[in-house]
């Protein structure tokens, strides 16, 4: 079998959409929230997934790190990130995609939480889904499944990983 758990990580942040043509092309903030899924086999000793700390140990340091109070920005968007860099001090975080809710919950599953997953080995885990809340009223998720073919080793690998652990016989 496997079970899932889910923590939510609150942070503030900038961001605008290019090409919108309407409100969301102006830079802007939301309070926005980061709910993290994370799946495994079945419970520890402990009856649990994994520890709650663990998930807000890694995903709200890196949050907080990297895009709490941060103007986040498409790294095609010139005219914003020289606008932004121009302001002393600035906290910049440049993304391959848009800004959005869908892409910033796709670029936690597929870039971040792979590298944060690797720095512990006492859990055997995967983040199965992301979503992100950009309002009280607007979210988007991404999910394991959606890993789309521009990364397809680490889509096949998680997937995978996924499969032996939701199979039964483990
Ligand atoms: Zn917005």
């Amino acid at each position: 079998m496997a079970i899932t758990n889910m923590k939510r990580i609150s942070f503030n942040a900038g961001h605008r959409l290019m090409n919108h043509g309407g409100r969301c092309e102006n830079l802007h903030g939301h309070n926005y929230v980061a709910e993290i899924y994370v799946t495994a086999r079945d419970t520890d000793e402990l009856g649990r997934v994994v520890d709650f700390a663990v998930v807000k140990g890694l995903f709200k340091t890196w949050i907080d790190d990297h895009w709490d109070h941060a103007m986040i920005l498409a790294e095609q968007d010139e005219v914003a990130i020289k606008a932004i860099r121009s302001v002393e001090p600035h906290r910049l975080y440049l993304m391959p995609w848009n800004p959005t809710a869908e892409n910033m919950a796709r670029y936690l599953l597929q870039r971040v939480a792979p590298a944060l997953l690797e720095r512990i080995d006492d859990y055997d885990i995967v983040v199965n889904k992301v979503v992100i809340w950009e309002t009280e009223t607007s979210c988007a998720e991404y999910t394991l499944e959606q890993c789309d073919a521009s990364e397809p080793h680490l889509a096949e690998a998680w997937r995978q990983s996924l499969l032996d652990q939701a199979s039964p016989g483990h």
